[in-house]
């Protein structure tokens, strides 16, 4: 047994004394924009995942009613018994046109969707290479899969292809975030796919925060890079994050997700999607492809944020997306940096580890279209002040606890 029935309060306060006990604040949306309201405050959310400004289009809000009033609000079965509707159908349908793929299938998470590949593509006795910083979902998938995982270092194609030709047994599978979650920069996909090729393995790219942002036309890190998408044959996409909706989706061809649909547990032997989400997604991948000003516009407003936020001295790191990433050093400051931040009216989350590595705990910061300018200049001038006292040695490992996660997180490797 991991943790014995009377053990959990102790390593509760153990968590808290470390400055990573996470803790959840009830929030009202208010009005249109990325504005939250907490205990009778108004704060301005820059933590979300809605880069495009859509999870509070009314356009998503009236598809999703029209939906559920005309079939309800429950798929009530799984896909493969009888909760696969014709709206599911049609977004399966759209996603597979806009990724350029032969088919779609849908998921209840992204979280899932990782699962689902992983376990549905390697076996016991295979091996997968994942990037160090890649999303926990990829590295929970190889563990469902039962195979054995070797994480490379981030960024690092050379060290993915010297893997491949030097292990025993090769890998079968590199999987690797488009975008990473954490950091905003983008995986080094022709250098992997390449690789990937030469030994006839798999490459899954998750492409959660790249799709509806990054590409000339939004079409993720793949039209970034001018990539074919036989170069990358497994395509994971989110649709709670830039689509503002919920849930995901895998792209590829016709037998990939035949045999997923197939064999995927995380597919298999769960309730499908609600329908009025697949409706509200129907319509924000429209408006993704129709209002091209909310992709130049959180592109826009991330230019601004790093040119301010680099004049007044913000440790900012080398990101071109709407994630920016503030690295503070250890949790306990990145934690004080959160609380003057929400004083001053801003909600942006600090990230600890886990998420991150040890003495790498950070400010998140993501852009959304939804922001004003104004916004966006006042939490600059925030943050140069939240951070000036919290800036550490980005190495920094600070607290005994720390120091315990990052053994436990090399020795998982
Ligand atoms: N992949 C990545 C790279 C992510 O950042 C996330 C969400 N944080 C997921 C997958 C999981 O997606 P979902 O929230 O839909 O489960």
């Amino acid at each position: 047994m991991k943790r014995a029935p009377g053990a959990l309060e102790a390593a509760l306060a153990q968590l808290e004394a470390a400055h990573l006990r996470r803790a959840r604040i009830t929030f009202e949306a208010t009005g249109g924009g990325r504005t939250l309201a907490a205990d009778g405050r108004a704060l301005i959310d820059f933590s979300s995942n809605d880069y495009l400004g859509l999870a509070r289009t009314p356009a998503l809000a009236a598809a999703m009613a029209a939906c559920a009033a005309a079939s309800g609000a429950g798929s009530a079965a799984a896909h493969l018994v009888s909760g696969h509707g014709s709206e599911h159908a049609r977004l399966e349908q759209e996603l597979a046109a806009y990724t350029g793929r032969e088919r779609a299938v849908l998921f209840s998470t992204g979280y899932m969707a990782n699962l689902a590949v992983l376990s549905a593509l390697c076996g016991r006795a295979e091996r997968v290479l994942l990037d160090r910083l890649c999303h926990a979902s990829l590295i929970d998938g190889a563990r469902l899969a039962g195979a054995a995982l070797k994480r490379y270092p981030h960024l690092d194609a050379e060290a993915a292809a010297r893997a491949l030709e030097s292990d025993c047994p090769p890998a079968t599978l590199i999987a690797t975030d488009g975008v990473f979650s954490m950091d905003g920069d983008l995986a080094p996909l022709p250098e992997l796919a390449r690789a990937a090729a030469r030994h006839g393995a798999w490459l899954v790219v998750d492409d959660a925060h790249g799709l509806g942002v990054v590409g000339a036309s939004g079409r993720g890190v793949l039209e970034h890079y001018g990539l074919a998408s036989e170069a990358v044959p497994v395509l994971v996409g989110t649709l709670g994050k830039a689509f503002g909706s919920f849930g995901a989706f895998v792209a590829g061809a016709a037998d990939l997700i035949e045999w997923l649909i197939q064999k995927a547990r995380p597919y298999v032997y769960t309730t499908a999607l609600p329908q009025p989400v697949a409706a509200a997604t129907r319509a924000a991948l429209a408006l993704a492809q129709r209002e091209s000003w909310r992709r130049e516009r959180v592109h826009a407003l991330t230019a601004r944020f790093r040119a301010r936020a680099h004049a007044a001295g913000v440790p900012l790191s080398p990101s071109s997306t709407p994630i920016q990433p503030v690295l503070l050093g250890s949790a306990a400051a990145a934690l004080a940096a959160q609380r003057a931040l929400e004083q001053a009216g801003f909600w942006v989350v600090a990230i600890r580890p886990p998420t991150v590595p040890s003495g790498r705990a950070r400010l998140r910061v993501t852009l959304s279209a939804a922001h004003t300018e104004a916004q966006v200049d006042a939490l600059v001038e925030a943050l140069a002040a939240a951070c000036a006292p919290a800036v550490e040695p980005a190495h920094a490992v600070d607290t005994p606890a720390e120091a315990a996660d990052a053994a436990a997180r090399k020795a998982s490797v």
